[in-house]
Order: structure tokens, then sequence, then C-alpha cells
């Protein structure tokens, strides 16, 4: 396998815990999950992992500013932001979506790291993002351009990694459940699967797309992922599990599923969250655990990927409100 540049500044390994708790509350497997809300970078979150290895390439491309994107909320734009501040890069976010009144949530804290924030649309994101790329260059500096959600090879190969931590840490599992979107995540662990021998399965709850366009995109960057570390793999949709039964009414809307996931793990666990991500995928398995999804001497290891800061902001705020 390929030596692949990394600058270490993530909390790792981070923990895993048992959720004995909850486990007994909902009947069902024995539940553990693995803390990467604690990887460091404003509260952590899957983005840390990925931005290693990014920060590390754009370091060696001789990079001095750091260009990506995402939702108004995003977690990885904030992640970017502490990684920037944190290396010595200026970060420029093209954030997609309304402006908001009031700063709040991730957003406070992209400010706060001194991220410079261009506003666009969903539709137009794109043009946007290469018009920046554009002018950061012709003022004469050295943009490094951060895929979105981190998830190019050189982000999702963390992933692969993040599996072989796990089992360095002697966890046995039977599967590994957890939010998937842009994929790196999940592409990453089926690659670390594959290398590192984990016999359990690993299962993305999609967050906001159908099964088979997530399916295909994630085979494609897994493959991806293998050759840049330098292994002769493929992979196929089939290799890919995931479940898009909880897309409700779309991507950051939420209903009484992550809702109650998220005031189950805080009071049966003390843990908080997310409200786009982690309480969607968690809503997800715990219906999952209701249908008998898994028996009950398996094992399931929730991936805690993130996303506190959401909790928090003004556009969640009926979340941990009274309304709960
Ligand atoms: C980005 C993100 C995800 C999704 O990870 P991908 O690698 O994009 O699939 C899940 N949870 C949280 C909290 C995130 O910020």
């Amino acid at each position: 396998m390929k030596q692949i540049a990394r600058i270490e500044f993530a909390h790792l390994p981070t923990p895993v815990e048992r959720l004995p708790r909850l486990s007994e509350y909902l009947g069902g497997p024995e539940l553990l999950i693995k803390r990467d809300d604690q990887t460091g970078l404003a509260t952590g979150g899957n983005k840390t992992r990925k931005l290693e290895y990014l920060l590390a390439e754009a370091q060696n491309l001789g990079a001095d500013t750091l260009v990506t994107t995402g939702a108004v909320q995003s977690n990885h734009c904030r992640q970017t932001a502490a990684a920037a501040a944190r290396g010595g890069f200026d970060c420029i976010l093209v954030l997609a979506g309304e402006r908001p009144d009031m700063v709040s949530g991730n957003l406070l804290l992209d400010q706060l790291y001194g991220a410079e924030i261009v506003w666009t649309t969903r539709e137009a994101r794109d043009e946007t993002l290469q018009q920046v790329v554009a002018e950061t260059s012709a003022a004469g500096l050295s943009p490094y351009l951060v895929p979105y959600g981190g998830s190019n090879a050189t982000g999702a190969c963390s992933y692969a990694f993040a599996i072989q931590e796990l089992l360095m840490q002697g966890v046995q599992a039977d599967w590994i459940v957890f939010a998937s979107s842009s994929g790196g995540t999940q592409a990453g662990m089926v690659v670390g699967a594959h290398l590192f021998e984990f016999s359990g399965q690993v299962l993305g709850i999609s967050i906001d797309e159908q099964a088979e366009v997530l399916q295909e995109r994630i085979a494609g960057l897994a493959s991806a992922v293998a050759d840049f570390l330098g292994e002769d793999l493929t992979f196929s949709s089939q290799d890919i599990r995931v479940n898009a039964d909880y897309l409700g009414g779309g991507y950051g809307v939420v209903s009484e599923m992550e809702r109650e996931a998220i005031r189950l793990f805080a009071r049966n666990e003390g843990i908080l969250l997310d409200p786009v991500y982690t309480g969607r995928a968690a809503g997800g398995m715990i219906d999952l655990i209701r249908k008998g999804y898994f028996s009950s001497d398996e094992t399931v290891l929730f991936w805690h990927t993130g996303g506190i800061p959401a909790l928090f902001a003004e556009k969640y705020r009926g979340v941990v409100s009274g309304e709960l």
C-alpha cells in the first residue's frame, strides 16, 4: 500500500463506547458508538479525518488558500475553515442558500475562524466556485479546491484507515451504521473493510439521495480510493449497502424521527446527535432495530459522524426548544 501524505491534527483514535441504556430501552442488539464527533476542529466530525490528507496535499502543491463549498449549515465548511486556521491557510467558503438574518451554528463558527464567505444559490454553486478559484488565482494566490464533502480519493482514503483504527481497538461488530451523503465516508470504509478484513457489514443510511444513485457514486469513489492507495480493487453498486428509506421531506427537513433519535441518545446516554445527519441515521437505525432487521445476538456500531454545531443553529431551533 502506498504511503499517503497526512498532517496529523485529528484526535485519534476516537473512543468506542457501549450504549447499554439505549440498547436496553430498544430491546434489540448490543449497541456501540464510535465517537467521530470527537475528532477535533470545533467539535469534530467526519470531515476532520478527510482534511488531514487534503491539507497535506494542498501544502505539497504549494497552496495558500483553501476554497470549498456546502450548504449554509455545512459541517464540512466549518471543519475546513478550522483546518485552514490551524494550517495557516486562508479560507474561502462558497455557501449555497439563503443568507440568514441570524448568524448561528456552523455559520457563526465559519466567521469566527475568519473564513471569507461568498453567497450563491444551489443552482449556481459550481459556477460560483470555479469563478472564486479563478479570481483567487488572478489575485496572485494559490487556491486549493477542497472537493464537496471532502469526498475525493484523497479525502475518502481517511476512512479506510479509520476502519484499520477500529480493528486495532479490538472492536468486533456485525454492523457499522452511519449517515451517508457525498459518499466519501462510506467509500473509504468499504475499501478499509476489504483491505483490513473487517468481517461485518457497512450500512450507510442515505441522507439525501436515492439508493441506486448513491451506491453508484460510492462504488466509483471506492474504486478511486483503492487505486489511490495502489491497490488493485474495483467495486460495483452491488458491493455497496445503502438504505434510502429515511429521506423524509428531504435534506435538512427535520421530522419526529430525527427528534426522537436525538432525544433518545441524549436522555439515555448523554450523547448529542445533529438534526441533519446523525439524527436521521440514528432514527433509521432505531427503526430498523424495531423492525427486527438486526438479530438480537448481533452487535451494531453506530459511527457518529459529528455535526453538533447545527444543533445550535437558528434554523433548527425547534429541535432543541420546548417543541422537542
Ligand atoms: C458530511 C457529513 C456526513 C456525510 O459524510 P459523507 O462522507 O459526505 O457521506 C455525515 N454526517 C455528518 C455530520 C456530516 O457532516
